[in-house]
């Protein structure tokens, strides 16, 4: 299938001829052609997929035949609820790529900048607004949001939105739109709490799974190391001299992990830079831009604030340390391989983690590589001695048990 054969304005199909889409990705052909049947829809699909011009592409050819008719009109037609800052960011980024050759007029608003130049904006009129759901419910109860006459309503990455806690606040938003509207709900992940979400607030939807075999972890080789907690940092430094090249992304648990990796990082002669939840926006689009633009190859982050985040040519991510919610795993190797790019994900694993990766391989329903000739291996931890009696009974056993310790424990 070619762009040319879906239903699409030949102005929104000159844009994105010009940004080298060609074919549109599994994600693009399943939905958009239901999507412009003015049906609701529930998918699943994660960053990476293209799952962005998944929804944008209709709504702006659903909004150009209405632009001149309603050109005065200073009301929001769509509005799409993104969980963080820089995926309402990208999410603009890509509507105003796909729409320049419109006049439709598109903001994002998000909280951690000043809320008074986004009031001007959407006080001059705005047709699609994208927006995280702190900043629009301020926006709506100083009265500066009106979406009576919205048509679209779009939740992306469902799934993070309600791990975020923001669940009252989408119902909130959901309950401000007219309730005759198109709803298209998108979710990397489609645990319960998304289909019962789901259950009240689309109408008749029709189910798209974009299963992550057929998108983007088929295209992304995956490596497991088994190290021990104090030598993650001298791995990481080892495969970043002997293995690991280009832009690389490295994924750790807390903000303060983040820093001090940096800083080693950064002593070693790296070119990195990083982005955590304790950073303020500006900085925050600082680091991406950096990391953007090259002028670092290293990007260390934590979960939330990269979430989402499409960043291309990612040849690398590193799991420094494991997600305890297998799905993030999934988001986080998302991250390379990017709309059928090839990737690779290296992941790190402690003793204190490896239920982490049973898990893990169990939504991936299948194993990870291990690589077990590297210098810092991890060896089985050394139990507390027991009490005399017990030793000398199980005297006999151990022998062998300790041989066979040389081997694979985990
Ligand atoms: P997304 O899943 O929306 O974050 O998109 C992932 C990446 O794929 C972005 O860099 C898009 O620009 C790119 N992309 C989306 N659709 C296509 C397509 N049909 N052909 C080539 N690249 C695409």
């Amino acid at each position: 299938m070619q762009f040319s054969d879906l239903p699409l304005h030949n102005s929104i199909l000159k844009a994105i001829n010009e940004e080298r889409y060609h074919t549109p990705t599994l994600v693009q052909e399943k939905a958009i052609p239901v999507i412009l049947d003015n049906k609701d829809v529930i998918v699943s699909a994660q960053t990476g997929t293209g799952k962005t011009a998944a929804f944008a592409l209709p709504i702006l050819h659903q909004l150009f035949d209405k632009q001149d008719a309603e050109k005065r009109s200073k009301k929001i037609k769509a509005l799409v609820v993104s969980p963080t800052r820089e995926l309402a960011i990208q999410i603009e980024e890509n509507f105003k790529k796909y729409g320049k050759y419109s006049n439709l007029r598109t903001t994002a608003v998000y909280g951690g900048v000043s809320i008074e130049p986004q009031k001007d904006i959407l006080a001059k009129g705005v047709d699609i607004l994208i927006a995280t759901p702190g900043r629009l419910i301020d926006l709506h109860i100083q009265g500066h949001i009106d979406l009576t006459v919205l048509t679209t309503f779009v939740l992306d990455e469902a799934d993070l939105m309600l791990d975020m806690g923001f669940i009252n606040d989408v119902r909130k938003i959901e309950a401000l739109c007219p309730r005759k509207k198109q709803t298209l709900l998108f979710s990397a992940t489609m645990p319960e709490k998304i289909t019962v979400l789901a259950s009240s607030i689309l109408n008749k939807p029709e189910k798209i799974e974009i299963d992550a075999d057929d998108s983007v972890s088929k295209s992304i080789g995956q490596l497991l190391y088994y190290v021990p907690k104090k030598n993650k940092t001298d791995l990481c430094l080892h495969l970043l001299r002997n293995t690991i090249n280009g832009r690389i992304i490295i994924f750790r648990r807390t903000k303060f992990g983040v820093d001090k990796l940096e800083q080693t990082l950064s002593k070693n002669g790296y070119k990195v830079t990083s982005i955590h939840g304790d950073k303020s926006q500006s900085l925050r689009n600082e680091a991406i831009a950096t990391f953007k633009s090259n002028k670092a190859t290293i990007l260390i982050a934590t979960d939330v604030a990269a979430r989402g985040i499409d960043i291309t040519k990612v040849d690398a991510v590193i799991n420094f340390d494991l997600p305890n919610i297998p799905e993030t795993y999934v988001h986080r190797i998302g991250r390379t391989g990017r709309a059928g790019k090839s990737g690779i994900a290296f992941s790190f694993c402690s003793a204190d983690e490896t239920s982490y990766i049973k898990l893990i391989q169990e939504i991936l329903q299948r194993k990870i590589q291990i690589i077990e000739d590297h210098p810092f291996p991890l060896t089985k931890p050394k139990h507390k001695k027991q009490p005399n009696t017990i030793s000398k009974h199980k005297k006999g056993r151990k022998s062998t048990a300790s041989k066979k310790n040389k081997k694979r424990w985990y």
